[in-house]
């Protein structure tokens, strides 16, 4: 049991830790990219030499969207450092230099490196059989295994991007050093394509975005990775949340509570206290026995589910939890709202018979249909299969697994099998979904679970009178509040649609003459459930449409004269549009519909304008 407890660790750590999905790269493969990129490298470092004589060079290697290297300088670097560096390296391609390379005996590799101290201390941990290579490219050479391109020539078009300081070899305790991060295309599309997707992902920051539209913070004073919701951010989770539990009653689901910290013997029989300890928080002491915070949910359903005598008739039983939990994180990979140590999982779990197995599948993935549907997600699945290491007999896997292949199939569902993936307890399909720019995030989760139905000893009672084991379904759609709603900020860019959105109108009057009517319109909206308010701020009318359009805020109410003859309201919408004036009540029927079809739009399909033919 012990590895497999380990594999869970490992398991669950990196469940807990995924912004993105199943990471598919391989990072031993050296692609015709990551050969550019690493050769890029070692001509900054050429560059980086020619400025600084006495720099000494550490490592360079590629990485997911460039290259880096390390340097030891004798001053600290700014950008305005970046323009002679990128001159050096253009000088250096135009040269079209061939890399060529040379295997030297240790000796010589330590007399040519005598004065850099890092080279040295490379060289000195190459295993005794590794040859000691030499790339060269014209009158520099790089310590290094290689591969490199043929010649500089063959380096595409580059950008550096940044600088950081980085511990030599990631120790703290050795010298702080400088690097260079910087990228590398094939051609000028594919860089520029690559800066667009960087301006575009800094646009939709959900930290940068959750501060101007005062949605949520963190704060040292309450501790780091503890989100702070404030009143329009908690608005957006309460209408999130609305939906998921709406959904999931409609689904056949029942909602349960637990308590956020449990007797520490429960977390022994579920295996957490073997194998995740290092993810819970120190326990506190009540009346002489130790309470943990909950890092998940799983025992306390199950012990719900041990409370009574279950019968086959019972099943399946579907418990949805909102259920809050905390899990250490680092303190240096806390980010945001996506990686944080407090957060609330859309969790449920599912208790069936295993000829219930497809049904229940089928169910979760429909579901999480309708649900990514209507966030406007796509996604693609991945199923995966059983490990080396496992628990349950070979029976019962296969079946599963079967099963979980069959529903994909029949449901025409685009998957990826990932063999071995699975987790020791069961096989699952991961849903990876793609937000509005293409990026790739972790999705709903669908896990078999063998082992904890043995561990808590529970069972039903069968039509044949005997016990049986049920089968546990473990699934999360949305993962948790605080990844998802961050991961929804990103996707929308700040723009809620209509139905999410913590403001969805304001009204604003021209004048001081116009604020009772104002506060006249919002009563009226409000009545109609739209949440508005007036800016009866002492600004201008265009400052305070522009104040409603960097809040994102769906409809922009101008009110003046005319509109209070008539009892109307002149609509603009964040998008820029004028709709001009409409009875206040045609308006909030307008908003009212778009709202109920949680639609991406701000008007309702009869009153889009029509592309021109
Ligand atoms: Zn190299
Ligand atoms: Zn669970």
């Amino acid at each position: 049991m012990r590895e497999q407890d380990d594999d869970l660790g490992k398991q669950l750590e990196a469940d807990a830790a995924g912004i993105v999905g199943p990471d598919r790269h391989d990072d031993d493969i050296w692609t015709p990219l990551r050969k550019m990129r690493h050769s890029a490298a070692h001509v900054m470092a050429e560059a980086v030499l020619g400025i600084f004589p006495d720099a000494k060079l550490a490592i360079g290697p590629p990485i997911a969207e460039g290259f880096y290297y390390d340097f030891d300088l004798p001053r600290s670097l700014t950008p305005d450092d970046f323009a002679a560096i990128e001159a050096g390296m253009r000088e250096r391609i135009a040269a079209k230099s061939p890399f060529t390379k040379r295997i030297v005996s240790r000796d010589e590799a330590r007399g040519f490196f005598h004065d850099q101290p890092y080279k040295l201390e490379l060289i000195d941990d190459l295993p005794p059989h590794e040859q000691v290579s030499f790339y060269i490219d014209g009158p520099f050479t790089d310590l290094c295994a290689g591969p490199h391109v043929a010649h500089t020539g063959e380096i595409g078009p580059f950008k550096l991007m940044s600088i950081a300081g980085a511990y030599w070899r990631g120790d703290e305790k050795r010298p702080m050093l400088q690097r260079i991060y910087a990228t590398a295309w094939e051609n000028q599309a594919d860089l520029d394509a690559h800066l667009h997707r960087l301006a575009e992902a800094e646009r939709r920051d959900h930290r940068r975005l959750g501060r101007e539209l005062d949605l949520f913070s963190t704060s040292e004073e309450i501790g780091s990775g503890l989100i702070l919701w404030h009143p329009k951010g908690a608005m957006v989770r309460k209408q999130v949340e609305d939906f998921w539990k709406d959904t999931h009653y409609a689904r056949g689901y029942d909602l349960v509570m637990t308590p956020h910290i449990h007797n520490g013997a429960i977390f022994e029989r579920s295996g957490h206290l073997q194998s995740y300890k290092e993810n819970m928080y120190s326990p506190m002491d009540i009346d002489g026995v130790d309470y943990y915070i909950k890092p998940m949910n799983c025992p306390a359903a199950i012990t719900i589910y041990n409370n009574r005598t279950r019968s086959y008739r019972d099943l399946p039983l579907r418990w949805g939890e909102l259920g809050t939990v905390y899990r250490y994180e680092r303190s240096g990979v806390l980010h945001g709202m996506l990686r944080v140590r407090g957060f609330t999982q859309d969790d449920s779990h599912i208790f069936c018979t295993p000829e219930q197995l497809e049904d229940e599948i089928n169910g979760v993935l429909d579901l999480m249909d309708y649900m990514m549907q209507t966030f406007d997600y796509t996604y693609s699945a991945y199923l995966s299969t059983r490990p080396e290491k496992y628990v349950g007999t070979d029976e019962v896997w296969e079946r599963a697994t079967e099963t979980l292949r069959t529903v994909l199939e029949k449901r025409d569902m685009a998957y990826e099998v990932d063999e071995g993936g699975g987790v020791f307890y069961g096989p699952k399909i991961d849903i990876k979904i793609f937000d509005a720019i293409g990026r790739e995030w972790q999705g709903p989760t669908i896990q078999c679970d063998f082992n904890l139905p043995e561990r808590f000893d529970m069972w039903y009672i069968g039509s044949d009178g005997e016990r049986h084991r049920p089968v546990m379904i473990h699934r999360t759609v949305l993962g948790s509040m605080e990844r998802f709603i961050g991961g929804l900020i990103e996707h929308y860019a700040g723009a809620f649609p209509v139905w999410l959105a913590p403001v969805q109108a304001v009204v604003i009057p021209i004048a001081d003459r116009h604020h009772d009517y104002a506060r006249g319109v919002v009563a009226q909206l409000k009545a109609a459930g739209i949440r508005a308010e007036a800016n009866l701020n002492d600004t201008r009318m265009q400052a305070k449409i522009r104040e409603g359009q960097v809040q994102k805020v769906p409809y922009m109410l101008v009110v003046g004269d005319r509109d209070i003859e008539a009892a109307a309201v002149s609509v603009r919408l964040r998008s820029g549009e004028d709709l001009k004036s409409m009875p206040v009540d045609r308006f909030a029927a307008l908003a009212a519909e778009v709202r109920d079809r949680r639609s991406m739009e701000l008007l309702p399909e009869a009153m889009r304008l029509q592309p021109a033919d």
